[in-house]
């Protein structure tokens, strides 16, 4: 499994400091004692957002503290408890104790923790006035707030797959569009390891996407990839089948697609019936405009595809017409996401 992966601090709030004062009053010159109890710190709590997908947001956000509640004042006035801090992660995400490997929670949707504790308001000294002792002179300091390591562990789903044969430019792209890489931990599959990365259109848009090592070049390794990941990857809701525009060994691109399909199918039916991108790479091999078109006609000619259905061409390694792409990957990914149409009711109306 992928794990995205994040290591915080938290610190709760302390206890505010209980008063010690005395009322002074015009006709009561020994006033009794009148400090009041010093306000609850506030905690650390953790709710799941089903609006976030990563833990992307934390990092360069390692330290989260919530507010001190506030000491206690004279004229017996309780002390203000100090806010909450609510930290919001994404469903599913799992909360460690790092120190001790802890798990603390498990938070599905809409579910929320409390992982540290605010420390207690101090006592003012009104609280310990009894018959034998009048006017005590001392109060307690609160209790200081909960301070953790914390460890955030969430499975991660790749939305988008990338195939393509061997040096179809896969591994480029991913780094080209990705600027984060999630920490992978925990990763069982000892055979080829596929590539994660979170690409961001905006922080409300993101997807996560996977490098699909074919199986020829697992097979020239000696490697399988095995049912761990093949288990990951048909949870992909939509392929890019990435094509070289101008294969070094002389292939057609349109052969090379038939290649990486047919493979896909018998390594995983269920992968092969997912919605497809087909992008064609390296355009900056073929900077003749006319050879450019002349080639993507070819290809669509050759694969039969129908006039509607994009073909994307880019450049993995000189960045062009990346966003372009990534929009269209969005879009296809919202639609995967709904709910296949309502067949239409045949049979006689009534
Ligand atoms: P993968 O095997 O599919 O992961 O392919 P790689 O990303 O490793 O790329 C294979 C080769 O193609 C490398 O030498 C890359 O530098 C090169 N390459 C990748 N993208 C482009 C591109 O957009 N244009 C050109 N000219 N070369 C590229
Ligand atoms: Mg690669």
């Amino acid at each position: 499994m992928f794990v995205d992966r994040a290591i915080i601090t938290i610190k709760a709030g302390d206890g505010g400091k209980g008063c010690v004062a005395f009322r002074r009053e015009k006709y009561e010159p020994k006033g009794g004692p009148s400090g009041g109890d010093g306000g609850r710190g506030g905690d650390i709590v953790m709710a799941a957002d089903e609006g976030l997908n990563t833990l992307l947001d934390f990092r360069g956000l390692s330290h989260w503290e919530a507010e001190n509640g506030e000491p206690g004042r004279g004229k017996q006035q309780h002390g203000a408890d100090g806010r909450d801090k609510v930290i919001r992660v994404p469903s599913g995400t799992q909360v460690y104790d790092n120190k001790t490997g802890q798990l603390i929670a498990d938070l599905g949707p809409d579910q929320r923790a409390v992982i540290a504790n605010g420390g207690r308001g101090g006592y003012g000294n009104e609280h310990f006035k009894t018959s034998t002792n009048q006017a005590p002179k001392s109060g307690t300091p609160g209790e200081p707030g909960q301070r953790r390591e914390i460890r955030l562990d969430l499975k991660l789903i790749a939305d988008i797959g990338i195939i393509g044969l061997p040096n179809a430019g896969k591994s480029t792209l991913l780094g080209a569009l990705t600027h984060a890489t999630p920490k992978i931990a925990n990763y069982p599959f000892t055979t080829l390891s596929p590539q994660l990365g979170i690409a961001e259109l905006d922080p409300a848009r993101r997807m996560v996407l996977a490098d699909v090592p074919g199986l020829i070049e697992g097979a020239s390794r000696g490697k399988g990839l095995g049912h761990e990941f093949l288990r990951h990857v048909e949870r992909t809701r939509v392929l890019v089948h990435l094509l070289d525009i101008r294969p070094e060994d002389g292939s057609d691109p349109a052969d090379n697609y038939q290649i990486v399909r047919k493979e896909i199918y018998g390594y995983s039916p269920l992968l092969a019936e997912k919605e497809e991108l087909i992008v064609l790479n390296k355009i900056d091999l073929v900077p003749d405009e006319k050879e450019r078109t002349a080639a993507i006609a070819r290809l669509r000619k050759k694969l039969k595809l129908p006039v509607r259905e994009p073909i994307m061409t880019i450049s993995g390694a000189g960045r062009s017409n990346l966003r372009e792409t990534l929009e269209k990957m969005w879009k296809l990914l919202k639609h995967a996401d709904q709910p296949a149409p309502a067949r239409r009711a045949t049979g006689p109306d009534a």
